[in-house]
């Protein structure tokens, strides 16, 4: 059913493919399951790096939001500080000589504006006197700044008001001189004279402090009752005022969670404080004995601001020490220190709380990473508390002295030296899920350390797990294998099939020529180099047949002319071609035969042309040919039936037959030399030849032994017929 060919070639290409699938299967397959495992191993390694870096992430996203949240608070505290700052300037201000005027000036345009209405309500009414004492009272009473500030009347250098001192009243104080030795009443007039009114400044008492102090005055001219009014301020008065103010304000000013504000002196006296009100804090230290207002001081005093950092128990509860940030201020002009603390649990919870929230999302993402089919990643400290795990009823619990079945160590302690001894990677035995307390199953933990956190980053997964895809993909590759295998092989057997099939049809048509059947043809169409093949096979054959024909054709016209030939070569080996009688061998031949059959009764007869030499010399060579044919053909018509006859050569013919018995002899053979006598023959030129023959002729009698002494004794009778006068026949019967 198959050809050799298509078996070969089958096997051939079977062979191809299996050697090139045995090459794939056992050098490509170890290093397609080495890469695999290895890759495995990295995307494994990679998640594990990936929750490294999300860990690490957290933390430095930790330590930033705590950073900011410290540098928000910061800059809140000094907002807030600055606030009691502006506050406290704004009060320093306010006790400088130009505000001061300004203060002044509008409290005299007040009080002038009172006074004026009060005296023209009171113009129709009252006599002039009792309008006098009136606006006097009203003088005297009048106050402002809080019952500090008030106003005194004189006329000229004499006092007629003074709400402070009344003892002056009525007295002319022409003679009045400061401590500088200014005659400032004077002044007064001169003022009053020349301007109207305007500031003088000079030295006095104040009765408050006791002491000889700066004082402003203004003054103007009241011209309706001629009175010089005015009213007067000391600074240091005011500043002591303002001072007094501002301690108070920010001694009662609070923000956030009673949060307060403190002021110091350069000798960390705290002159406003809710609690420590007046405390000597210079040499107060918190339990780390670090100084706590002292550096306050000092670094306001030397950069203007800034921050320091201590522990402190709160305004309210209990004496617990938190830590406590503090911006301090310099408030040179008073020699002040003015600051806030913030205490740092707030950030460290709002920081908690946002830890929780990274752990969470830490979480989400640890739980969704899976290393090979099972294989997960976990945290814990260096403590040994599970931080996070995918199995959230682990976390939480301390593993510190949890064993490691296999060696009989603690799996903590395994893992730790392991991280520390720099390879980063632990193999040991443990159980499975489905399998439990069985510790068989070949596990590998890499892992990672984050130093902000103090956490160990360990992943976990079944070596099996890992090694399965590697040997999943083998188990596909010898399937694929396989089915291209097969593959290979069906359509090679297809295609050889049909490839082969014209020249298996050749090669049987070839056979068939061999065995000599010409008209067979292959018949296949095809434009390929079969085609051609085929074509050339089938016009071969079709030459062949053709030349093979051809070839016949002439073989049959050459035996043809074989035979002619042949008939022309038989009839040339028995006749004469000049006479068409018998030549001499065959006369001979049948002659001996007839003779040797049964010589008995047997007639031999010899005839010769007579005197021919001279036909021959007088008409010609050919004449004599025409004439010796003559004479052949004219015995041939009256030879005895089964008479052989033939000519022996020259004009010289015999004649061997057997005479019926009642026929006479000597007759018939006159008669024959009586023909030939008669013949009138026509030569070459047109002559007319005559010519006559003489005969000897024998029978055969009991003594004769052959043919030839029966021939030469007629040839003996022929010689007699000559000697006696030619045209003669002699018999012996
Ligand atoms: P005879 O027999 O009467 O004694 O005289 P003859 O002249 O016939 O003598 P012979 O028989 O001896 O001569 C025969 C001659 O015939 C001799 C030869 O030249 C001639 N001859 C022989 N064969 C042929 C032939 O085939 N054709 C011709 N034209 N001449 C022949
Ligand atoms: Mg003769
Ligand atoms: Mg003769």
């Amino acid at each position: 059913m198959f050809s050799k060919i298509y078996f070969k070639a089958l096997v051939l290409i079977t062979l191809i493919v299996a050697v090139y699938t045995g090459v794939i299967l056992f050098f490509v397959s170890p290093k397609i399951e080495e890469r695999t495992i290895h890759l495995e191993e990295k995307t494994g390694k990679a998640h594990l790096q990936e929750i490294s870096t999300v860990v690490e992430s957290t933390a430095r996203e930790l330590k930033s939001y705590k950073e900011n949240s410290i540098a928000v608070h910061k800059e809140e505290l000094k907002n807030i500080t600055d606030v009691a700052f502006t506050l406290v300037e704004k009060l320093y201000a306010s006790a400088q000589p130009e505000a001061v005027k300004e203060h002044i000036l509008s409290e005299v345009k007040t009080f002038r504006e009172n006074l004026s209405s009060f005296y023209h309500q009171s113009q129709q009414e009252i006599t002039s006197q009792d309008k006098q004492n009136f606006i006097r009272e009203f003088v005297r009473l009048y106050r402002y700044d809080g019952g500090t500030g008030y106003f005194f009347i004189n006329r000229n250098t004499k006092c007629v008001l003074h709400p402070i001192q009344p003892t002056l009243e009525g007295q002319d104080l022409v003679d009045l001189k400061d401590t500088d030795g200014k005659y400032f009443i004077r002044e007064f007039v001169k003022l009053c004279k020349t301007r109207n009114e305007g500031f003088i400044s000079y030295k006095w008492l104040n009765p408050t402090s006791r002491k000889i102090e700066d004082k402003l005055t203004y003054i103007f001219y009241f011209a309706p009752l001629d009175w010089i009014i005015g009213t007067g301020v000391y600074f240091d008065e005011i500043t002591r005022q303002k001072q007094k103010e501002a301690l108070e304000y920010v001694a009662n000013l609070r923000y956030g969670e009673d949060e307060y504000f403190f002021i110091s002196n350069y000798d960390s006296v705290l002159i406003s404080h809710p609690s420590l009100q007046g405390r000597d804090m210079s040499e107060v230290r918190d339990p780390e004995g670090i100084l706590i207002v002292p550096p306050m001081v000092q670094i306001a005093r030397k950069q203007g601001q800034g921050f320091h950092s201590y522990s402190w128990n709160k305004l309210k509860g209990t004496d617990q020490l938190y830590k406590k940030l503090t911006f301090s201020k310099h408030i040179p002009d008073w020699e002040w220190i003015i600051g806030s603390g913030l205490y740092l649990d707030s950030v460290e919870l709002e920081v908690e709380t946002k830890k929780v929230e990274l752990i969470r999302n830490l979480r989400k993402q640890l739980t969704t990473t899976k290393i090979a089919d099972t294989g997960y990643i976990y945290i814990f400290d260096s403590k040994g508390n599970m931080i996070l795990h995918p199995n959230s009823n682990i976390e939480g619990k301390n593993f510190l002295k949890l064993e490691n079945p296999g060696k009989g160590s603690f799996i903590f302690d395994d893992l730790l030296d392991a991280y520390r001894s720099g390879e980063n990677v632990l193999y040991y035995a443990w159980d499975r899920p489905s399998d439990k307390g069985n510790y068989i199953y070949d596990k590998v933990s890499w892992i990672d350390y984050n130093k902000d956190f103090d956490w160990y980053i360990c992943s976990s997964a079944y070596i099996a797990e890992i090694n399965s895809t590697a040997n999943k993909l083998k188990q596909y590759l010898w399937i694929i294998s396989f089915i291209l295998l097969s593959l290979v092989f069906f359509i090679s057997a297809y295609f050889l099939k049909k490839l082969l099939n014209p020249i298996e049809t050749l090669s049987r048509k070839a056979l068939q020529v061999k065995n000599g059947d010409l008209s067979v043809r292959s018949h296949i169409r095809a434009d390929d180099e079969i085609g051609t093949l085929a074509q050339t096979f089938d016009g071969m054959l079709d030459t062949i047949e053709d030349n093979i024909k051809t070839l016949d054709k002439k073989v049959n016209e050459r035996t043809e002319d074989l035979q002619e030939m042949i008939k022309k070569l038989d009839f040339l080996a028995s006749y004469d071609p000049m006479t068409g009688i018998y030549n001499r061998r065959k006369f001979f031949e049948l002659a001996e035969a007839k003779f040797s059959k049964s010589p008995a009764g047997l007639c031999a007869v010899m005839m010769d042309i007579d005197k021919f030499k001279k036909i021959n010399d007088t008409y010609g060579h050919p004449s004599g040919d025409t004439v010796i044919k003559a004479v052949a053909g004219a015995i041939s018509e009256h030879l005895e039936k089964g008479a052989i006859f033939g000519r022996l050569g020259g004009e010289e013919f015999a004649i061997i037959c057997r005479y019926p018995v009642h026929k006479d002899i000597e007759k018939h053979l006159e008669l024959i030399r009586k023909k030939v006598e008669q013949l009138v023959i026509t030569a070459e030129r047109g002559d007319l030849i005559r010519c006559t023959i003489s005969i000897g002729v024998v029978k055969a009698g009991e003594t004769v032994r052959n043919l030839d002494e029966l021939l030469n004794r007629a040839d003996e009778l022929l010689y007699k017929a000559k000697g006696s006068g030619r045209n003669k026949t002699i018999f012996r019967i």
